[in-house]
């Protein structure tokens, strides 16, 4: 089965890494073909740069291989395997119900839906996973680019009732009829991250005497609590920092903050990254923000050692309960710069918890075995697992439309839509720090 469109094309234009670093290339190759029962060849409409493009163009990742860039994308199904139009009972439903011209977005990572990883829930780690714009699997900023294991990868746009959500069905129709493709393709990636890190932080067993309002271990007994102490106003405040302001960090935020909204949570926020220009695109993110999503807390914005001084004064030096480390990978972090895990460390508190989603490639990590005995601190790092984290990251999409529906505004996460004739200057910008998240149109 594919499009007449798809099925007359022989070449295609796609954006490729040279190795060994800085190498950008607009180049025409042949189309993408099915090569498994399972694989769907999809028309790309959108891709977009992210932070972690750069780990391979700055020849970071032992990457040597000439490959096709981007693992975030959203298009139009135009080819699909043997596989599909069958009934295939006990496999992911998408094997049964996708069709030709369905409009599809896919998570970063392929997944096949049927391991023992992926029927957790930990889709990232997969059995049979794979990377998109990675030498095992041709990227997304393309004019056509293969998904193996569609059936269990994509999230079909144009069929709401298939995949799980807390709005209705309806309701997922009537928001799908308004959301801009370029705001859908936050799915892919930069949205699911961002929520990943905050469900990570406040779902952290080491947050829940906070929470619960009863001390370690009474927090996690159903009986009653026979506790001789109360907890005061100051030990039910959650104390929180956001390390890194990049597309993901900004996502990071307001997923912690409408999560903190939702369950009246209350909280004091400090957001902080090196570089001044996206300190002020997180104020203006957050003055975005409608009421329903701010919930009852203190945020606040501030350069790293402001905001080391002001969870001191916070917290009489004692740190936050938990530090979201969002930064995918340092525009800025230059040799004799402590890391963005370091100033972690710093802000958290004894028994504190560091959710890091950033891609670290350093040989090494900042910390020496007695740091984290004398903190009891927690970290927990990795891939999210962008296929689980789809639904509630909808949802966040559809009710944060005021932030996340803007292109090219100053609160806005995407800063600009391009062809790929500009793909060898973005990448250069976007590596300089010089320009936010980009947009390519591979049709432009
Ligand atoms: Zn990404
Ligand atoms: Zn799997």
């Amino acid at each position: 089965m594919a499009s007449a469109e798809y099925s007359q094309a022989e070449v295609h234009r796609v954006i490729r890494w040279h190795p060994p670093s800085y190498i950008i290339q607009v180049e025409t190759i042949a189309v993408p073909k099915i090569q498994h029962p399972d694989d769907a060849i999809i028309k790309v409409k959108f891709a977009a740069l992210c932070g972690s493009d750069l780990h391979i163009y700055r020849g970071h990742g032992g990457v040597t291989q000439v490959h096709t860039c981007g693992h975030e994308f959203i298009g139009e199904v135009v080819s699909l395997g043997s596989t599909y139009g069958t009934s295939a009972p006990g496999r992911p439903s998408l094997y049964s119900s996708l069709k030709i011209g369905d409009k599809v977005v896919s998570p970063f990572t392929v997944n096949c839906g049927e391991c023992h990883p992926c029927r957790l829930g930990y889709t990232a780690r997969c059995s049979e996973g794979l990377l998109f714009g990675s030498p095992a699997l041709e990227g997304g900023q393309a004019q056509y680019v293969r998904v193996p294991k569609a059936g269990a990868t994509l999230f079909n746009l144009s069929d709401p009732k298939s995949w799980h959500s807390t709005l209705s069905p309806e309701l997922k129709s009537q928001a799908l009829s308004k959301i801009a493709d370029s705001s859908l393709l936050m799915l892919a990636d930069i949205l699911p991250t961002g929520v990943f890190a905050a469900i990570q932080a406040i779902n952290h067993p080491k947050l829940q005497p906070v929470l619960t309002g009863r001390p370690w271990p009474l927090c996690f007994s159903p009986s009653a609590d026979g506790s001789e102490v109360t907890l005061t106003e100051e030990d039910r405040t959650l104390i929180l920092a956001v390390v890194g302001l990049g597309p993901v960090g900004l996502c990071a935020s307001v997923a912690l903050l409408d999560v903190l909204a939702t369950r009246q949570i209350p909280f004091k926020i400090v957001a902080t990254d090196l570089l001044e220009s996206r300190r002020e695109k997180m104020k203006a993110v957050y003055d975005t923000i409608g009421a329903d999503g701010r919930g009852q807390g203190q945020f606040v914005v501030k350069s790293p050692e402001d905001a080391k001084t002001l969870v001191k004064e916070w917290t009489s030096g004692t740190g936050c309960n938990a530090v979201l480390e969002a930064r995918l990978l340092s525009i800025l972090e230059v040799v004799g710069h402590p890391s963005a895990l370091t100033l972690a460390y710093d802000l958290v508190r004894t028994f504190g918890v560091i959710t890091s989603v950033g891609v670290h490639g350093a040989p090494q990590m900042p910390f020496v075995g007695s740091q984290l005995y004398n903190k009891n601190v927690s970290f927990d790092f990795g891939r999210c697992p962008a296929r689980a984290m789809f639904p509630p990251a909808f949802d966040l999409l559809v009710k944060r439309q005021d932030v996340f529906g803007q292109v090219g505004h100053d609160a806005g996460l995407i800063d600009r839509i391009a062809g790929f004739d500009q793909a060898v200057e973005l990448y250069r910008a976007f590596d300089k720090g010089e320009v936010g998240k980009v947009i390519f149109d591979p049709w432009k």
